[in-house]
């Protein structure tokens, strides 16, 4: 992962750092290149634009460039701007202290990775010891149900018991009572995706927001498909009160692209990732710590 961008971002500080003394002059060839490369990483650009501007008003002050490390300064400042860029310093971490059930939602386009995100979630909060509960609301495609259900039995946890053809705001109106009554302290609502975002999927998924209003609306992202998935995030943003995102398949050869700029583009904090097919590949996300990844 990120693996283009970091070496690209290690040969212009490579550069930058055989100069010694810097001058305006090479900070504005710097921030040249690294425009170039954040480009090539797919990054959205008007976040490309608006992270230069910051980087090269802190580069290029006197207290930087007559530094005894200049090129160090700067490194650092790309490291702080890029962390920022990412969330660092909000908090990313899922609201769940209110009176359960709670319910959760995860919501998303068909492949990016809804149904096995809940199977995560899932096994993520009974680690935390709460009872979750797994409610399956897509009622189009019966292979996501089966699927929820398969992820159920491998979890032991209860997946509620929805048909294909049921109303889907129905299915989770019933699951929330189900679960005050039974014990579960949280319910995990996998909705319906479509290949492209329709105004049917949004009326629908506006509806069961209406209904269970949901503590979080989390938007399932895949990583793989960049800037596709930061467009299709910011269309839900608007038609929707997401509460944060979660970003699939940061283990593939992602460029980093929808990474770098769903933050900054939705507004929203990326709180979870996905870091490989298996259950417990589920993460929380630090901004921090991937800015330190990328800059190796
Ligand atoms: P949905 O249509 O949104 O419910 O997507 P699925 O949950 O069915 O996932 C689609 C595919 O992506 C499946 O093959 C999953 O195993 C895979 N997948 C989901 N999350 C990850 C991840 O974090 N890393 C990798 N490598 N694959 C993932």
């Amino acid at each position: 992962m990120f693996d283009t961008l970091s070496d690209k971002l290690d040969s212009v500080f490579k550069k930058l750092r055989g100069h010694g003394r810097l001058t305006e002059q090479h900070i504005k060839e710097t921030m040249r290149e690294i425009r170039l490369v954040l480009l090539e990483a797919d990054v959205n650009f008007r976040v490309v634009k608006s992270f230069i501007a910051k980087v090269s008003e802190r580069a290029a002050s006197q207290e930087i460039l007559k530094s005894l490390t200049p090129a160090q300064q700067v490194i650092k400042v790309v490291r702080e701007e890029l962390s920022r860029l990412m969330g660092e310093g909000e908090d990313n971490t899922l609201n769940l202290s209110v009176k359960p059930p709670v319910p959760i939602m995860l919501c998303g386009l068909q492949g990016a990775g809804k149904t096995t995100t809940c199977g995560k979630l899932a096994l993520k909060l009974r680690r935390e010891k709460r009872n979750p509960m797994l409610v399956p609301a897509d009622v189009y495609r019966p292979a996501a149900i089966a699927q929820l259900k398969t992820l159920g039995r491998q979890l032991d946890v209860e997946v509620f018991d929805s048909q294909a053809g049921q109303d889907p705001v129905d299915i989770c109106d019933q699951a929330l009572r189900y679960a005050e009554l039974n014990g579960f302290d949280t319910i995990i609502l996998d909705t319906a995706g479509r290949l492209h975002v329709d105004t049917e999927l949004m009326g629908e998924l506006q509806r069961i927001v209406n209904k269970v209003q949901p503590q979080e609306i989390l938007f399932v992202a895949d990583a793989m498909t960049g800037q596709d998935a930061v467009t299709v995030a910011a269309s839900f943003d608007e038609q929707l009160p997401l509460t944060g995102v979660i970003l699939t398949k940061l283990d593939g050869d992602a460029r980093g692209g929808a990474a770098l700029s769903i933050r900054e583009v939705t507004g929203k904090p990326i709180k979870l990732v996905g870091m490989g097919e298996k259950l417990d590949a589920l993460e929380q996300f630090y901004p921090d710590r991937m800015a330190q990844r990328i800059l190796g």
